[in-house]
């Protein structure tokens, strides 16, 4: 991922919000970075941008091979189907609560591109720690199984870059471990980069990484652990 420049404008009838100043901003193929920083400085808007559901008002945008800024929307829609997975905040709100955790990864891989070489269900979940709970209904999950699983979701077309926004929040201790394991697994086994904004302290310090955000610029960048530590 590289940012260079980035700026995005949100523009109302009268009045204009500067989300983003100028961010630039690399992450290399496989690294895991942490985004900080106070609530309005411009995370969810980076967020957007880099998982293509926002276009920024101006600057550039790699993805891998694709300079994002100049697709068009059926490019860019494509470029996400294949190459981005997104965790959003309550993202196990969205999977689908009368399937079992199987089909919930099945009905995601749907969306994947055509001719796609995709690891099957039972290897996903296995990825995530949930094999033993394939059959079970989304329902009966324990919330730290419900957010792993949204996080099988989003990997489960083998995309090479997952965002996560506050993939831990409302999570107990407890659950909070068992998803940064499951980030921490996705990142070392199939080398997925991870870009993560977050509050939580346990989030950055198992990060290779962490950047922090303020009034639309990166601020300080810090470095914690050695890798996404996999416990
Ligand atoms: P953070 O994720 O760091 O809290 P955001 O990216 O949500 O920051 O917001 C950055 C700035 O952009 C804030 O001033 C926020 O109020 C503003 N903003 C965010 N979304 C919108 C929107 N849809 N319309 C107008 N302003 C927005
Ligand atoms: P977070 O702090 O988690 O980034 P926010 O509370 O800033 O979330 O934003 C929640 C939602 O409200 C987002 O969809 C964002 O785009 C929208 N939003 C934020 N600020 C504004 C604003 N000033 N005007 C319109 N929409 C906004």
């Amino acid at each position: 991922v590289s940012c260079e420049g980035l700026v995005h404008i949100y523009r109302a009838e009268d009045t204009e919000v500067v989300a983003l100043a100028g961010i630039d901003l690399q992450v290399a193929a496989g690294e895991s970075v942490a985004l900080l920083g106070p609530s309005g400085a411009g995370k969810s808007t980076l967020l957007s941008i880099l998982a293509g559901v926002l276009r920024p008002s101006a600057g550039r945008l790699r993805i891998g091979a694709h300079a994002v800024e100049s697709m068009s929307p059926a490019q860019l829609q494509r470029m996400r189907a294949a190459e981005v997975g997104v965790v959003l905040q309550g993202a196990s709100r969205n999977l689908l609560p009368y399937l079992t955790a199987y089909d919930n990864v099945r009905f995601a891989q749907r969306a994947a591109p055509r001719g796609a070489e995709l690891d099957a269900p039972e290897e996903v979940l296995d990825l995530l720690g949930l094999e033993s709970f394939a059959r079970e209904k989304f329902q009966v999950l324990t919330p730290g199984q419900r957010q792993r699983l949204a996080v099988a979701v989003a990997v489960a077309h083998s995309p090479g870059l997952l965002l996560a926004d506050e993939p831990t929040s409302q999570l107990d201790h407890d659950a909070r471990e068992e998803v940064l394991d499951a980030l921490a697994q996705v990142n070392a086994v199939r080398g997925t980069t991870v870009v993560a904004v977050t509050h939580d302290p346990e989030v950055s310090e198992r990060v290779r990484r962490t950047v922090t955000i303020r009034d639309g610029r990166v601020g300080a960048e810090g470095r914690s652990g050695e890798e996404f530590a996999v416990v």
